[in-house]
């Protein structure tokens, strides 16, 4: 099978990741994949496999690996592979590190976004998602609260909350965390400074990817 590039976008909650690799989506034309985006609408479909990982997403764990298991196989089955694909919230712990490693698609780039704690906090806080389109934004991009991808209504994720928010930091700093030393040493690990703008974290990614992997654009 052709295969595209595999890359992962790693970072603790808040540090850019979903906008990050919904930017490059758009403008390198790879597959998003975001298991928490993919969770959350199993959530509003009531599905069973939402209907079981609700109570994690609630209380800001991380839900059970068999879940995210079948979750990340029906989603990597079900798209092209030949245009690529970034991962976005998945590993987030070495055993789904193990897994993916299992399905024998190569990774070709880790980016690590770096961000300290208390901006994380803030921009958590600040965010809305989009009950239309999906979208995760900051609240000042619209005046009136409305989604700026698709002018839908906004709310607060419920996994936003300042106590939950702490406990997630805590998850990613205790079981996502060792992931960068496990891609570091399979020189996959990439680090850029997630402070600034998204569009110029966006462009350092993007040159990161044309010169790691010699590809598109
Ligand atoms: P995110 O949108 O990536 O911040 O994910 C939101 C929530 O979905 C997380 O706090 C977890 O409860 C759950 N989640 C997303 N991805 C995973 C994953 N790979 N493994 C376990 N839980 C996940």
């Amino acid at each position: 099978m052709d295969i595209g590039d595999l890359i992962i976008i790693l970072g603790p909650p808040g540090s850019g990741k979903g906008t990050q690799a919904e930017m490059l989506s758009e403008k390198m034309d790879y597959n998003h994949i975001s298991t928490g985006e993919i969770l959350r609408g199993e959530v509003a479909n009531k599905t069973d496999i939402g209907q079981q990982a609700s109570k994690y997403i609630e209380r800001g764990s991380l839900v059970p690996d068999e879940l995210i298991f079948d979750v990340i196989k029906n989603k990597l089955n079900s798209i092209n592979p030949k245009n690529g694909f970034i991962l976005d919230g998945f590993p987030r712990n070495i055993e789904q590190a193990e897994m993916l490693d299992d399905l024998n698609k190569k990774i070709d780039l880790v980016i690590y976004l770096n961000v300290p704690e208390n901006i994380l906090i803030d921009r958590v806080l600040g965010r809305r998602e989009c009950v239309e389109c999906g979208a995760i934004q900051d609240e000042s991009l619209t005046e009136d609260g409305s989604c700026y991808v698709c002018g839908g209504k906004t709310v607060v994720r419920s996994d936003d909350d300042r106590e939950i928010i702490k406990h997630r930091i805590e998850v990613y700093e205790n079981e996502t965390h060792p992931l960068k030393d496990y891609y570091d040493e399979k020189g996959l690990l990439v680090q850029v400074d997630g402070t600034g703008a998204p569009d110029e974290i966006n462009n350092t990614i993007k040159d990161l990817i044309t010169t790691r992997l010699y590809s598109r654009i």
